[in-house]
């Protein structure tokens, strides 16, 4: 049964006894580590849990749905608690950290034997770590196929900078950044968590834009943003004099960037995280898309929010988790650089020549696993034997991975490749003692034991055999005392509290000799020792306690030679994934007929035979391969801007979105779904819905809208690609019409960008004459026995009808709904507006009902006038009962 005060919401995880008590050294321990570490839930390890008190315990309880219980008194009141298993508490602290929370660890940090030798009526207890979503490692609580930023935002000598490190590959970065930025910045990192000054947060502006990042932001004392400390905080951490060799900073990059180091150090406790040295991302040198954009593309997630059908899945053949993630960075980043562009497009461009290099090297990097996160595991204290089998198994396939790219029908391999065979490395040495030191199953922690194998350590060896023999004497023991006793049922037993026993039931007692020492009497039974087999425990205890002690000697040596080929190891992750993003995205040209797109200086756009990716791929997946129909798009200086009209449902939003993602499928170095494409490079990239298609958002859509044309109007420049699809959609027609032929104008002549804009006001297309660099284009329709067939082909020209009845009757609207709104278009066409829409407002049906609900009220029923008469007030109990069934009897007539 429980105790009356664990509520019933969800069984509290069985417990052992309270093993300290209630009262109060290990609580005034409690408070002072709790104050120590403000903002954090503190996880309180007490023998097999980890107790949460106060606040703390009612905010995890509901947030992780365990029954919230109590534990003694404080201040006169009872103290809520809460509590989690040491060994599941993987899981509840990644509800809590995806809820939001930051959760000290506070550990016991000595043994209960320490503890009593020391005199000590408690244990030392000391916050090990503090986890926050920017800082996980953990494989449970990490998504294996994407990166999980920590961003830091500094500002200093009104410049900003950003930083952002992933704690659990080691990948380190620093760039300027400004308020215009920003926002594009933080959606191509999409950080887990942002560390900032909290003077920041006061700039109206920033605290617009940031509002979108909440649940993420770190806001931290000013001070810890101070660029001269940071400089000071990364050379310490480098150990270097001067930080040039890696770059050369801005002031504000540095203060984010020794911020973040700060961060780490403080959440690890000191422990040294592994960090690769700081890159610089030169401004420029990655294509800017902002966060509207992004969404609007469906980059990574669709519209709705799913993974499923966004590009990045379309796209997704990788085989290692760390080829995941260097593909969504890759698809993050378009580059604007054309021999970096090139260097890349080599490489896929070398797999898709050689499928059957592909095909194996592909099926070499299944049997990879993720040595990235292993390794920085490791180096933070917190792997275990599962990822020192990570590294021999990964880095055991980079001998066979090198020797298979060193073939002579395949050198010279193109640059990349070349160094990523060169990074694979050489680790034969550290190969052969992880094969020779690992036993086949492994524990997830070292502490368990049981993970060095048979033969590697004399000594070990030794030991486990001395444990092992210890047990079978054991058994020879039981046979011979029950032999001797003349006792069958005589056992010898083991439990934790009183160790090994021999155990007779209780009429055989009596047949025991003086040699049986008695330890306790049970029901039914009595439990004895004896000197020799309280010799033999001793024994076994010891030689196991030996035994684990060798193995974790045996794990840190290991791990130290691990550590001592660190950067090795870490460019063989880079390698390995390098290898799997250039042979995936060849193995999707050469599965989806991709062709390697020509990327250059300069503005010209050329696309041949586009398609979309996603849609092609969903049209195929529902049977209806070839049902694509490629279009071209050739942007030049007469037609720079090309007016794309049409039906709803004709394929223009498929076509304007398809020429974006070309773009940067190419300048992310992938083979693009065209025939042949000639790109100039694109420095940013703008895309924008009409706000009748943008949803969920809490402003007002058309807001929205304005907010986002307004910056393509004021930031796109001659090296922009633009895509604006029914932009003024969202308020009254002239006025929708005017925003769009306003801002067409505004394209035409001060952006001067590459723009593709669809519109349903046919009457743009008036602009045509006036624009010299405007081209008119419609997306082809063919009516056919009186049906309307939308055949998804893009043509010069306009388009005459917009064929909305027809879409509405595809969807479904009664007939005589479409049948009255096709007699109301036809006289609208004609233009007639004035007399001949009174005269159809006469007879609309809809005017005709409210002409009816005008009409004199029909008679009043019986009962109506029995209710008119009764005075509620006057009726006794009785007479309404009365009352009640003479109206139900009227009703019934
Ligand atoms: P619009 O923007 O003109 O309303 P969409 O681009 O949303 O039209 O396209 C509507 C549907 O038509 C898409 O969901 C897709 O199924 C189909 N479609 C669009 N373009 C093509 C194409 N080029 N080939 C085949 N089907 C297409």
């Amino acid at each position: 049964m429980l105790p009356s005060n664990i509520s019933m919401r969800q069984p509290s995880p069985p417990r052992p006894p309270m093993t300290e008590p209630a009262a109060s050294p290990v609580m005034v321990q409690y408070h002072e580590i709790k104050q120590a570490n403000p903002g954090c839930l503190l996880f309180f390890r007490m023998g097999d849990f980890f107790e949460l008190f106060f606040e703390d315990a009612v905010a995890a309880a509901q947030a992780l749905d365990i029954a919230l219980t109590k534990r003694g008194r404080h201040d006169g009141a009872d103290i809520p608690m809460c509590g989690v298993p040491v060994h599941t508490a993987e899981a509840y602290l990644a509800r809590l950290i995806r809820a939001g929370f930051k959760v000290a660890i506070c550990d016991q940090i000595e043994d209960p034997a320490e503890a009593k030798r020391r005199g000590a009526k408690m244990l030392r207890r000391a916050v090990v770590r503090v986890v926050t979503a920017g800082t996980l490692t953990e494989e449970g609580l990490l998504d294996a196929r994407r990166h999980n930023y920590l961003a830091g935002l500094a500002e200093a000598g009104g410049e900003m900078g950003l930083a952002w490190l992933d704690l659990s590959t080691g990948a380190f970065a620093l760039a300027p950044t400004s308020e215009t930025a920003l926002a594009g910045d933080l959606a191509r990192l999409s950080p887990g968590e942002i560390l900032l000054p909290e003077r920041l947060l006061t700039r109206p502006a920033l605290f617009e834009l940031l509002a979108e990042w909440k649940p993420a932001l770190t806001p931290l004392p000013n001070p810890r943003f101070e660029s001269e400390a940071g400089r000071r905080r990364l050379q310490e951490f480098y150990r270097v004099e001067a930080l040039d060799g890696f770059g050369i900073f801005g002031r504000a990059e540095l203060a984010a960037g020794g911020a973040l180091v700060d961060y780490v150090g403080l959440t690890q406790q000191g422990r040294v995280a592994h960090l690769d040295p700081p890159r610089r991302v030169v401004p420029g040198s990655v294509m800017q898309i902002d966060a509207a954009t992004r969404r609007n593309l469906e980059l990574v997630t669709t519209l709705a929010g799913e993974r499923n059908g966004s590009l990045l899945a379309t796209i997704d053949r990788t085989v290692t988790a760390a080829g995941a993630r260097l593909l969504a960075d890759h698809l993050a980043a378009p580059m604007t650089e054309c021999p970096a562009i090139a260097a890349r497009l080599d490489a896929v461009e070398f797999f898709v020549d050689h499928p059957e290099a592909r095909l194996a090297l592909r099926e070499r990097l299944r049997h990879c696993p993720d040595i990235e996160r292993a390794l920085t595991r490791l180096s933070l204290g917190r792997g275990g034997p599962r990822d020192l089998a990570a590294l021999r198994q990964s880095l055991g396939e980079t001998a066979s991975l090198r020797e298979m790219l060193a073939v002579a029908d395949l050198v010279p391999l193109p640059q990349k490749l070349a160094e990523a065979r060169r990074g694979l490395g050489e680790h034969r040495v550290l190969i052969e003692r992880l094969g020779r030191s690992l036993a086949e199953e492994l524990p997830l922690f070292a502490r368990d034991g049981g993970f060095i194998a048979a033969g590697y350590s004399d000594e070990l060896d030794e030991w486990r055999g001395l444990r092992d023999e210890s047990r079978r004497m054991i058994a020879a023991l039981q046979a011979r005392y029950s032999e001797e006793t003349a006792v069958a049922a005589l056992r010898i037993r083991h439990n934790n509290v009183i160790g090994y026993y021999i155990e007779v039931s209780a009429n055989h007692a009596g047949k025991l000799g003086p040699e049986f020492i008695h330890r306790q009497t049970m029901a039914g039974a009595q439990r004895y020792t004896t000197v020799e087999l309280a010799d033999l425990e001793t024994k076994i205890a010891g030689a196991a306690e030996r035994a684990l002690a060798l193995e974790l000697r045996l794990y840190d040596h290991l791990v130290g030679e691990v550590m001592a080929g660190r950067s090795e190891i870490a460019a063989a992750a880079i390698a390995l994934a390098t290898l799997d993003l250039a042979a995936t995205l060849a193995e999707l040209a050469a599965e989806a007929g991709w062709v390697r797109p020509v990327v250059e200086d300069g503005t010209a756009f050329e696309i041949s035979g586009g398609r979309h990716p996603t849609v092609e791929a969903a049209l195929a997946g529902s049977g209806n391969r070839g049902g694509f129909v490629a279009n071209d798009c050739v942007l030049g200086d007469d037609d720079r801007i090309w007016l794309v009209t049409g039906p709803n449902m004709a394929g223009k939003s498929t076509f304007l979105r398809q020429n974006a993602l070309i773009v940067i499928l190419a300048q992310m170095g992938s083979f693009v779904p065209a025939g042949t494409a000639r790109i100039g490079i694109v420095d940013r990239l703008f895309s924008r819905v009409g706000a009748a298609d943008d949803l969920a958002r809490g402003r007002s859509t058309f807001m929205v809208e304005m907010v986002e044309t307004a910056a393509i109007l004021n930031q796109a420049g001659p090296s922009a690609f633009v895509i604006l699809d029914e932009i003024g959609r969202g308020t009254a027609t002239f006025d929708g019409l005017s925003i769009a032929w306003a801002a067409l104008e505004h394209l035409h002549e001060v952006n001067r960008c590459r723009t593709l804009f669809a519109t349903h006001y046919h009457e743009l297309t008036a602009l045509a004459a006036k624009l010299p660099s405007l081209a008119c284009h419609t997306m082809r329709v063919k009516e056919w026995k009186g049906e309307v067939v939308f055949l998804h082909e893009v043509g010069p020209g306009n388009a005459d009808r917009s064929y909305g009845i027809h879409v509405a009757k595809l969807a479904g609207l009664p007939k005589s709904v479409t049948a009255r709104a096709e007699e109301v278009l036809g006289v609208l066409e004609k233009g007639e507006q004035g007399g001949a829409l009174a005269r159809l407002a006469d007879d609309l049906p809809l005017f005709n009902a409210a002409r009816r609900r005008a009409a004199p009220a029909p008679r009043e029923s019986a009962a109506e006038a029995v209710l008119r008469d009764t005075r509620p007030d006057e009726l006794s109990p009785r007479e309404a009962l009365d009352l009640l069934y003479r109206l139900k009897g009227l009703a019934a007539e």
